[in-house]
């Protein structure tokens, strides 16, 4: 398990058990990925998906009374829930970042589910109390994914916090990437899980007034201590994806100009998922892709 090998001294007994858990699950590694655990804090983990190639990252916080995953992974197997078992005996919810297939892949496996309240997510309640999420918005046709209908414990309001037991973690709504985004602050430890709204590689764009409007709250709400983790890798795979403020400060200033017309952008595409786009460089790995069209000729935006 040569992934497991860089895991932290103090999750040692925590890769051995991984290791056995995931010894069945060889065949699926290169399409879904597995995940690989990071502890960024007593209360904090960070589970990773190196080897799938949206190399995306969920986050678990652990209170006192109750845990609760930042997105539920993009791997439809029953594996998300494996690892967390491994983390934690707690009670555990799960709030996604946002609907995209690839931040709700273990979703049906959790049984205590929270969804922002916006008038977006509540027009996806069915007549029988159970959410459908539209394939155009979970997009999962990319991976030959469909989720079926799920049932929600709690509307979470934008700005309220979570309490998981001497763990409070505000949700804030950032749309722009999608008009569901969110963010969840840790305001005991100052730290600022970010979802799809800020990581350093591609940003896709959705609505770009949104987008730079939720940027400017975002530093309104952050200082320089802050500590920013996103929901999808930069170059290495393995390395959780940290920002800090004056990154964000660059990306704001960057979508600043587009909206401008200060930065027309040069033509962009990725064989995997987008046919064309206009992509603006910000900085070492990190830019903003505007006027996307995917692979299947359906356009990104609201
Ligand atoms: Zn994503």
């Amino acid at each position: 398990m040569p992934r497991l090998a860089g895991l932290p001294r103090a999750l040692a007994g925590i890769g051995l058990a991984l290791a056995a858990a995931f010894a069945h699950g060889a065949d699926n590694a290169g399409q879904t990925g597995r995940f690989v655990v990071h502890r960024l804090a007593q209360h904090l983990y960070a589970l990773g998906e190196p080897g799938y190639y949206q190399k995306n990252y969920s986050y678990l916080f652990i209170g006192k009374d109750r845990a609760l995953m930042f997105d539920a992974g993009a791997n439809q197997g029953e594996e998300i829930i494996q690892v967390i078992g491994q983390l934690t005996d707690k009670p555990v919810s799960v709030l996604p970042s946002h609907l995209h297939f690839d931040h709700l892949g273990g979703l049906p496996h959790f049984s205590s589910i929270y969804l922002p309240d916006l008038p977006f997510t509540r027009s996806l309640q069915r007549s029988d109390g159970l959410y459908q999420v539209p394939e155009a918005v979970h997009l999962g046709q990319f991976d030959n994914l469909v989720l079926p209908p799920f049932k929600v414990e709690r509307l979470i309001q934008p700005g309220q916090v979570i309490d998981l037991g001497g763990l409070q973690l505000r949700m804030l709504s950032v749309p722009g990437h999608t008009r569901d985004e969110v963010m969840l602050y840790d305001q005991n430890h100052d730290i600022l899980l970010t979802g799809d709204h800020l990581y350093p590689s591609w940003l896709l764009v959705g609505n770009l007034d949104d987008y730079l409007a939720s940027l400017d709250a975002t530093l309104q709400s952050i200082d320089q201590d802050t500590v920013l983790y996103g929901a999808h890798a930069g170059d290495d795979p393995n390395r959780v994806p940290r920002m800090d403020r004056d990154e964000v400060v660059k990306i704001r200033d960057a979508m600043q100009r587009i909206r401008a017309g200060q930065d027309p952008g040069q033509a962009f595409a990725d064989p995997e998922l987008i046919r064309r786009a206009k992509l603006h460089e910000v900085d070492k790995g990190v830019s903003i892709l505007t006027g996307i069209q995917f692979t299947d000729g359906r356009e990104f935006g609201y």
